[in-house]
């Protein structure tokens, strides 16, 4: 995978000293700099010409994060069944290009690639949280709002993540990637408290939409290093992709990925179907006007967004499904933003609750799947 280059580097004025800066400039002594005031990214209109939002993944900006550090995944929408994740975002916008990348909408305005100078700060107050409910199990993740380890090798957050994580019995980090940029990881110690995931589509969706991923075969690769590493690894089919050929490709798909690690030590797999607003279908036409994503039929759903209809997604969820269970009946499987009816057709019942599917993820050994 290529090394993330900036055009140019944006630091908050009074952030110059920030460990993460210091590291980041080191590794790219030829970048412009700028220093900037405080949120000069609200402050400044940007050109609407080109693609501005392409634009601004290459525009890197250094800020101290001054909002809440942890906040419920905003998957959990009523009428969902919902895993109870909670999210925390060092960094906001993604390195990467996927043609379906619902950033591209939800931060439209706001082109730039920001990471936050003060980690510790933020590992704080996440700490002030997890600690006072030691009886609770936490699912922590950073790959929300980006990808949680494109720019490790870059910025290094993993050396403050997996440490602070790993002493806490309670919480379960989750690092969710399409990259390959595991070498930070090899030299910690997780103490199983770290699990690294790979979301993945066939190959050749990689290929054609996944631009500036890491391809698939090396994707696998990373996951197989981490574990013999002592990490616990797992895998999102999300978003599921409607094709012609989309039950060879998830075929192959499937059994690659169960060939590529042990599946004792698989923590989860989840299952989800594509889902785009309008306002990101436009976007995906004119940013992408060959994608294949927007090929199959999809209807609008419950939460306003546009899926693969019922009926098919059902059929791809029990397919896939059906592979993974026969292979691997002991790795948890769960849907990603489906309904319980939903549910309840692929899996023949639905979570008790929403914590269901929680303790299940969060278990301190591998539990035993969702659902039959
Ligand atoms: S890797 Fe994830 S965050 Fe990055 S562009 Fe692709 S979908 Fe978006």
């Amino acid at each position: 995978m290529e090394p993330y280059r900036p055009h140019e580097i944006l630091i908050e004025q009074g952030e110059e000293n920030a460990a993460v800066v210091r590291r980041a400039l080191a590794q790219l002594p030829d970048v412009p700099v700028r220093i900037v005031e405080r949120e000069w990214e609200r402050h400044t209109k940007l050109s609407s010409e080109g693609d501005p939002f392409a634009a601004g993944k290459r525009r890197l900006l250094f800020t101290r994060q001054r909002a809440p550090a942890l906040h419920y995944c905003p998957a959990g929408t009523p009428g969902l069944v919902c895993c109870n994740y909670l999210v925390i975002s060092l960094i906001s916008n993604c390195p990467m290009d996927c043609s379906y990348c619902f950033l591209q909408e939800y931060l439209a305005n706001n082109p730039t690639l920001k990471v936050c100078t003060n980690v510790e700060e933020v590992l704080a107050a996440v700490a002030a949280v997890v600690d006072r409910h030691p009886q609770r199990h936490f699912r922590v993740g950073t790959g929300e709002l980006s990808d949680s380890l494109a720019l490790d090798p870059l910025l290094g957050f993993s050396r403050n993540l997996v440490p602070f994580f790993a002493a806490r019995p309670n919480v379960l980090l989750e690092l969710k990637t399409k990259s390959d940029c595991v070498d930070e990881l090899l030299y910690l110690d997780p103490k199983d408290r770290v699990v690294v995931s790979w979301s993945l589509t066939p190959p050749d969706i990689v290929d054609s939409e996944e631009h500036r991923t890491a391809p698939f075969a090396a994707r696998l690769e990373a996951a197989r290093r981490v574990q013999a590493a002592g990490y616990k690894v797992g895998f999102h089919l999300d978003p599921l992709i409607e094709y012609p050929d989309w039950e060879a490709g998830y075929r192959e798909t499937v059994a690659r990925m169960l060939a590529a690690v042990e599946l004792r030590r698989i923590a989860w797999i989840s299952l989800g179907s594509l889902r785009l607003t309008p306002a990101l279908r436009t976007t995906i036409r004119r940013r992408f006007p060959h994608t294949r994503v927007l090929s199959g039929e999809q209807v609008p759903c419950i939460d306003g967004k546009w899926r693969t209809f019922q009926a098919l997604r059902v059929h791809m969820y029990r397919t896939i499904r059906g592979w993974i269970q026969e292979a691997a009946p002991q790795v948890p499987l769960y849907l990603c933003m489906e309904t319980a009816a939903v549910w309840a057709k692929v899996f023949g019942h639905t979570p008790a609750c929403d914590r269901d599917v929680a303790r299940v993820l969060t278990g301190p050994h591998l539990s035993p799947p969702v659902a039959g």
